[in-house]
């Protein structure tokens, strides 16, 4: 996950896939090599840790409270509490991308931030979230707890670029099939579709929506999808009806006229959950 504009600006962003970002919680463990998010709180600054995790969860802005940056805690995950009621104050639905600096998800975010986020988005209902995680067991650990909100407008999204991500994913979104589920297969590194879990999120009627794109950048060795790769993305998504946004990554591969754009609450496909 990540973002290159708008970090705290829900107004803001490049992410295509979406309207707004919103980062109630920033900073991530995860250490993806690809991370603009990481790049985003060093540029800002102050490059401080905290042992205690429930001092970095922030009443107020860090500069209110004396601080030279936005992120006093550097990439180190903070609960921006201040931040939760910004989705109340826009009145005009959007589609906004819940922790696009982080990974809401992760193993060492506490419960209770979760649920701060989760309570800030059902009294802004208006809105539609997404949600994206490399670690989507939490999903289902919070399902069997009964704290993910099975809402008609939260969509709980995996990153899905590997073998092993497949595998993880398609165990943990078969345990939580009552939520609203989508893959992210970004970058596009293999042909994920000759595995046999990423034939089962799709045939089995597991995800509700797939947004493919290729790696962006200049690194040395970024991998080029082939053709091949995509095509057989979009022939699944097509035999099982699952809605697929291409993203502009691929145009140079594809061509413009061969893009799927579809988003599943505009061609009817929303949603498991009223
Ligand atoms: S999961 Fe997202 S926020 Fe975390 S390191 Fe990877 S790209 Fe950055």
């Amino acid at each position: 996950m990540y973002v290159r504009k708008g970090h705290n600006d829900m107004n803001n962003t490049k992410i295509e896939w979406c309207d707004s970002t919103w980062n109630p919680v920033t900073g991530c463990y995860n250490g993806c090599g690809y991370c603009y998010a990481k790049g985003i709180a060093r540029r800002f600054g102050l490059h401080g840790t905290e042992r205690d995790i429930e001092k970095r969860a922030l009443d107020i802005p860090a500069a209110k409270a004396g601080k030279k940056s936005p992120y006093p805690f550097d990439f180190e995950p903070t609960l921006h509490r201040y931040r939760l009621d910004e989705p109340q104050k826009l009145k005009k639905p959007r589609t906004i991308f819940v922790c696009s600096m982080a990974d809401l998800f992760g193993k060492w975010v506490p419960d209770e931030w979760i649920e701060e986020v989760f309570t800030a988005c059902e009294k802004a209902p208006q809105h539609r979230y997404l949600f994206l995680t490399k670690n989507p067991q939490r999903y289902a650990e919070l399902h069997k707890k009964n704290k993910l909100p099975l809402l008609k407008n939260m969509w709980y999204g995996a990153s899905v670029t590997n073998y092993l991500q497949a595998e993880q994913t398609n165990r943990a979104l078969g345990n939580c099939q009552e939520a609203n589920l989508f893959l992210s297969v970004e970058p596009l590194l293999e042909d994920i579709t000759k595995y046999d879990s990423w034939v089962q999120l799709c045939f089995d009627n597991i995800t509700g929506w797939v947004i493919v794109g290729a790696e962006t950048g200049n690194r040395k060795g970024k991998a080029v999808p082939k053709n091949e790769w995509i095509d057989n993305i979009i022939d699944d998504c097509d035999y099982n009806d699952i809605p697929l946004f291409m993203k502009d990554s691929l145009i140079p591969i594809v061509g413009k006229d061969n893009m799927s754009r579809d988003f599943p609450w505009k061609t009817g496909q929303e949603a498991k959950q009223e």
